[in-house]
């Protein structure tokens, strides 16, 4: 039978609920426990693949399909273990079961009430990782913050959770803000106080505290939270901000979160924590050799959490490769034919991200020629991949108005169109081709270099497809497929020839990559652009030279 640890978020939201579960998972798993992090959501949208990424940041996608939060990519990059549907639910998924076993009769005669039907459909779902039988501990993160009137009924369910299992097999962690007013010089607790009053009148009452907060709570601090939230002085934690996030698990380490997690669970005989991997990752990140510039070239470069798991594969490759890599925002909408130069100058590597829609297609294209041109190392991700293959249809090919017809629906050369099962599906939600397919590479190619393996399985999430009606002429002009699905024939990655480093790919690389494991395509395409570096250097180099000559 799993153990149950509930995190919930108290004062303000953004105080990263994520990365502090997270990093108590990484923790428990490096004593050899197996943990799983699951994530319990407010909002009524089924999933969060209908929003858009100002309102939401990233989707990510896991191996069966699914459409979730993004801190499910925290817990994968964390944990190094895949999640799926299981490990993602919202309101919207919970109403929908209640009213579609309603509809079915399932509680014929009876009134269906959130008190007890809504509050059992959350309870099945928080224990059903759990009767899995493939985990000790169930980390549940709720979304959303204690006392929002959303979240009354996932809190509810912890309550009787609580009650119905023995003491020691469930505990809540509180995270909270400790704020810091300059004026007074001092850090704050009423507002955790407070906090912890409210959860404790809708009947939780937290067993640890985590305190995030800007400077160092002292041990009159720790004991004043601890007298007032009503928990022993040692389950006070401190969580100040730290350099990366990846440095938090260390930080809770010090702090002793997992032993005051383990005394509460009755866990004995675990093992002395094995981060070996982990601080040989964060001593490669904090020492690196050499720096280049990316540009990361998307609509919604103004929002970080929009490309989350593109910035951190970025991280997970910068620190194999000992790189410090510097991304350089550009957004897609500025570009044009008449800025590109300036705007791309000194840029070692481009990546064109992914997206959905029109705005800021022309400059992503712009985009792709330059460094087609330039032969500047080169990675389109799913949308990237599409532009890549138009741009090399409207400038190499001649085929002028080549498009998607995602944004031109006339266009004489779709050279990217819908895939043929899309072409009748109607609602939006959670009908995009999604999740993990196999894809066989060609020998010799890129890929096949990058992937040293003939077959592999990568993450999707779109409608669009390359048009293999126009396969030949992309071939004989130089346009390579070297990634096929087999089963459906479809293009999922091409390369160029004549390049240092052209890669485009249908799928999403980022969503697979972890501290431990790095994407190859990251890794590769970092070091393309470390050597384009280090070129620009002798260049520079030899023409100050010739200079002064
Ligand atoms: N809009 C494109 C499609 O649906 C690309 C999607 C993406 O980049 N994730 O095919």
């Amino acid at each position: 039978m799993a153990k149950f640890i509930f995190v919930t978020g108290g004062v303000t939201s953004s105080l990263g609920k994520g990365i502090i579960a997270a990093s108590l998972a990484k923790l428990l798993q490096s004593r050899g426990l197996k943990v799983t992090i699951q994530k319990f959501d407010p909002y009524i949208n089924v999933d969060p693949g209908t929003l858009n990424p100002y309102e939401h940041g990233e989707c990510f996608v896991t191996d069966d399909g699914a459409e979730t939060d993004l801190d499910l990519g925290h817990y994968e990059r964390f944990l190094n273990i895949p999640t799926s549907q299981a490990n993602n639910v919202t309101t919207g998924r919970i109403y929908q079961t209640v009213i579609n076993k309603e509809r079915e009769g399932a509680y014929l005669g009876k009134t269906v009430q959130v008190v007890p039907h809504i509050t059992d459909e959350i309870k099945r779902r928080m224990m059903l990782l759990g009767n899995s039988g493939n985990f000790d501990i169930i980390i549940t993160e709720l979304g959303g913050t204690v006392g929002d009137i959303e979240s009354l009924p996932f809190v509810e369910a912890v309550r009787q959770i609580q009650w119905e299992l023995p003491e020691e097999d469930c505990l809540v962690v509180h995270l909270t803000l400790i704020p810091y007013l300059s004026a007074a010089k001092e850090l704050k607790t009423k507002p955790t106080q407070h906090s912890v009053r409210l959860l404790s009148q809708e009947g939780v009452h937290p067993n640890v505290i985590v305190c995030r907060t800007e400077h160092p709570l002292n041990q009159e601090l720790r004991k004043k939270i601890a007298l007032f939230c009503n928990v022993k002085p040692d389950a006070v934690i401190e969580a100040m901000d730290a350099s990366t996030i990846y440095e938090v698990p260390l930080k809770m380490l010090e702090e002793k979160l997992d032993i005051i997690v383990l005394k509460k669970l009755h866990i004995n005989g675990y093992a002395a924590p094995e981060l070996s991997k982990w601080n040989s990752f964060l001593n490669k990140l904090k020492h690196p050799k050499a720096k280049i510039k990316i540009g990361l070239i998307g609509k919604y470069v103004e929002l970080q959490d929009a490309y989350k798991s593109i910035l951190e594969a970025f991280v997970h490759a910068g620190a194999i490769n000992q790189c410090k890599v510097q991304i350089v925002n550009i957004h897609s909408e500025h570009l044009a034919p008449e800025n590109i130069d300036s705007k791309l100058e000194g840029l070692n590597g481009m990546l064109v991200a992914p997206g959905f829609g029109a705005r800021g297609i022309e400059g992503k294209i712009a985009a792709v020629k330059y460094a087609r041109e330039n032969h500047i190392p080169f990675f389109g991700i799913c949308l990237g991949m599409q532009m890549a293959v138009i741009e090399f249809a409207r400038n190499v090919l001649g085929w002028s108005d080549a498009h998607s017809t995602e944004m031109n629906s006339n266009t004489s050369h779709p050279v990217i169109a819908l895939m043929e099962e899309q072409k009748k599906i109607k609602n939006k939600g959670g009908t995009m081709r999604l999740g993990a397919y196999p894809c066989t590479l060609e020998n010799g190619s890129l890929a096949h270099q990058i992937y040293e393996s003939e077959t592999i399985s990568e993450r999707h999430r779109h409608r669009w497809e390359f048009n293999n009606n126009f396969i030949n002429d992309f071939i004989s002009a130089g346009l390579i497929p070297s990634g096929i699905n087999k089963e459906k024939n479809l293009v999922e990655i091409v390369e160029l020839k004549n390049h240092p480093f052209f890669i485009g790919v249908q799928f999403h690389p980022e969503l697979k990559s972890t501290v431990e494991n790095p994407h190859p395509i990251f890794v590769h395409f970092l070091r393309a652009a470390m050597e384009n570096a280090e070129k620009t250097a002798t260049t520079v180099k030899d023409n100050s030279k010739k200079q002064t000559a």
